[in-house]
């Protein structure tokens, strides 16, 4: 992969320029993707950025969202732009697999494609682009995108609001290790320029749904279960659980953490049903490697700290699966 510079000259002149991220995308993924769409176009580039899969309620407000086509429900439009594209930025994700079904065509494209990603060990399909794991965010990586590409002064509001995002999202709130002094440096930037930063964590945070809030009570009382011998909590949601309370996409997100606020818990698991597939969801605390936990048991990977992964038996043999590698690899 040749670095990210060797593709300024590209975008010398306007391009028509495709930006996508992974499917069910998170705050960093929307966030990066919209931030990177809105500086591109003030740059003068046509730029077309689309989603694998639906885009989450909580991201519903941000600026750009109406230009964001969802590859599920609108194919055509989504592959005529790639087709029709110059160049090709994916955000946030580290293996062409993660844009599900999406990915035989982006396989097939022969235009330039470009990464910006902090995910570990990323696949060489990518012709240029930044891989950097230390970075908090995939925002972080676009917001120094743009000031190495001379562009700090075609920062405005609304790439402001989205990097936030993202940046936001991925480091819970300023709180994870990997909130650098350099992220605090971004921050300060972008607050000069007047962002609006509490408006965004009510958007983010504040917006749930009362099945959401309710649904967190049952799951802590009836789906979490502890093993302080082996420093973790597991949650459990099946398909059934989803539909009783009526949760969408998103509603999920951050229930894998709630184990993590147990003192002496230092691995999180979540384990959801869903339609096609049993998902599932890693994080940890401190020395314990949950990429190398999701990549070597279940077809994932991500980063030190959380990971992801899927698994094809059913979501009770998921369940039983991990409960056997626990007993072997846990945080000691
Ligand atoms: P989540 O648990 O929120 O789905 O994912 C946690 C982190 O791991 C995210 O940064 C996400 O992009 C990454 N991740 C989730 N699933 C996978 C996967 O199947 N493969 C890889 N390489 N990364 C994943
Ligand atoms: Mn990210």
């Amino acid at each position: 992969m040749k670095q990210i510079q060797d593709v300024f000259p590209l975008l010398q002149s306007p391009k028509k320029i495709f930006i996508t991220t992974h499917h069910k995308p998170d705050g960093d993924a929307i966030g990066s993707m919209l931030g990177l769409y809105h500086y591109l176009t003030l740059r003068g580039h046509e730029v077309t950025p689309v989603s694998p899969s639906e885009v989450p309620d909580f991201l519903m407000w941000m600026p750009g969202i109406e230009a964001v086509y969802n590859y599920e429900a609108e194919t055509k439009k989504s592959q005529e732009a790639l087709k029709a594209s110059d160049i090709i930025f994916c955000l946030d994700f580290n293996d062409f697999n993660r844009v599900k079904l999406m990915e035989p065509f982006l396989t097939e494209a022969t235009q330039p494609k470009v990464l910006i990603d902090h995910h570990m060990f990323p696949k060489p399909v990518w012709d240029y682009g930044m891989s950097i794991p230390e970075k908090s965010s995939t925002c972080e990586m676009v917001y120094d995108f743009i000031n190495l590409h001379n562009g700090n002064s075609f920062i405005d509001l609304n790439t402001a609001a989205c990097l936030y995002t993202g940046v936001m999202t991925d480091t819970g709130s300023f709180r994870f290790p990997v909130t650098t002094a350099s992220v605090h440096e971004m921050i300060a930037d972008l607050k000069r320029r007047g962002l609006e930063h509490s408006k965004i964590h009510e958007e983010v945070y504040d917006s749930w749904s009362v099945n959401r809030m309710r649904f967190v009570g049952y799951m802590l009382i009836e789906r979490m279960e502890i093993f302080p011998k082996w420093n973790t909590g597991l949650v459990t949601i099946s398909r059934k659980d989803l539909q009783l309370f009526q949760l969408s996409t998103g509603d999920t997100e951050g229930l894998v953490n709630y184990p993590l606020s147990i003192a002496g818990i230092k691995f999180a698991t979540l384990i959801t049903e869903r339609n096609d597939e049993v998902k599932l969801s890693f994080r940890s605390k401190g020395d314990f490697d949950v990429n190398k936990f999701a990549r070597e048991h279940f077809s994932g990977g991500g980063h030190f700290n959380a990971s992801g992964g899927r698994s094809t038996t059913t979501f009770s043999d998921t369940i039983a699966k991990f409960k056997e590698i626990l007993s072997d690899i846990h945080p000691r």
